[in-house]
């Protein structure tokens, strides 16, 4: 299967000002720092890791909502880093998000029609029967009833706002549609419905997904392959069953082996997985290998040489010295 985007050392650091009124400098925050990433045409890749380790700058960095401070990004065909905003605009309408928080994502003062419309009136349509009849179209997609389109995102529930949302992503009839932990704010109870909805609207609409979530049983629901993160940097991606059942790198052994955090007050604010100690900033990452303070498998080279991300099996990318000795 051919790549529908493709990243090549894709780095975003943000400058981050510290120290005191003496003595100001700036530190870079190093959110994704070197990820060669590919995502194939029609599948959904799974991005796992825990909070803060850079998936969401990832996601909107491969389809350029952010600019990345290094690297190459190409998107169907094309490179699309560098590319101005008049050039960008053919692309960007393929590539769409979903966010996380259905409510503050929406503008509670437009109505649905205007919310789902307005990606439409940007992209240079005007606001007539045949763009409202794209709207009505969207909100049947997503399963919403037509009379939704005059209402208001407070009256509706966080799962049926966050169909509007997804409307709102598909009206432009995207090819890759970035999905940041688009279920983590629901109830249990509607998050398999609102995955079940993006999976058959993948296959009634040939969609290319990156579904970003911390929560590993969505993820293996929904992926076709999964990627590993911690800071910064993509440690292990292989196809799913791969990544479940005979997880090659430290980290990912010890994601899938935690037990979930099943305090409600802890799963809201995305922390289902804990791992033994805590996740280094990524103001001053860890020398070598970034998960050394934390692997229970530590030799001497982790320490000091960052292990290059290579294919010990086939599909299989690990980066950890234990899989690629030096
Ligand atoms: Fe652990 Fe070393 Fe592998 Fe890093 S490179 S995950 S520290 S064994
Ligand atoms: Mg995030």
């Amino acid at each position: 299967m051919t790549a529908l985007v493709s990243a090549t050392g894709l780095t975003k650091h943000f400058a981050v000002r510290g120290g005191s009124f003496l003595r100001r400098h700036t530190t870079a925050l190093r959110a994704v720092d070197g990820v060669d990433l590919q995502i194939r045409s029609g599948e959904t890749l799974g991005l796992v890791g825990e909070s803060g380790c850079g998936k969401s700058t990832l996601g909107r960095l491969l389809i350029r909502l952010i600019e990345p401070t290094g690297g190459r990004i190409d998107f169907d065909g094309h490179e699309i880093t560098g590319l101005s905003t008049k050039a960008m605009r053919q692309h960007r309408r393929a590539m769409q998000i979903i966010f996380q928080d259905p409510y503050g994502a929406l503008n509670p003062r437009m109505s649905v029609e205007d919310i789902i419309m307005e990606p439409l009136l940007i992209h240079g349509a005007r606001a007539d029967a045949a763009t409202r009849a794209k709207v009505a179209e969207a909100l049947r997609l997503v399963g919403l009833p037509a009379r939704a389109a005059q209402r208001f995102p407070h009256e509706f529930s966080g799962g049926q706002r966050q169909r509007v949302g997804i409307a709102r992503a598909l009206v432009l009839n995207p090819k890759f549609v970035v999905c940041d932990e688009p279920v983590s704010a629901l109830d249990v109870s509607v998050q398999a419905q609102i995955v079940n909805l993006l999976q058959d609207l993948q296959k009634e609409l040939g969609l290319t997904f990156l579904f970003i979530a911390h929560d590993l049983s969505v993820v293996k629901h929904i992926s076709d392959r999964v990627a590993v993160m911690y800071l910064g940097k993509v440690v292990e991606v292989a196809e799913k069953h791969a990544i479940y059942s005979a997880p090659q790198h430290p980290y990912t052994q010890a994601l899938i082996a935690a037990v979930p955090v099943l305090r409600p007050q802890d799963r809201a604010r995305g922390r289902r997985v804990r791992i033994a100690g805590d996740i280094p900033s990524a103001l001053n990452p860890p020398s070598g290998c970034r998960f050394h303070t934390r692997c229970p498998h530590v030799m001497p080279i982790c320490r000091v040489q960052e292990p290059a991300l290579t294919e010990p099996a086939p599909a299989h990318h690990v980066a950890c010295h234990l899989v690629n000795p030096v």
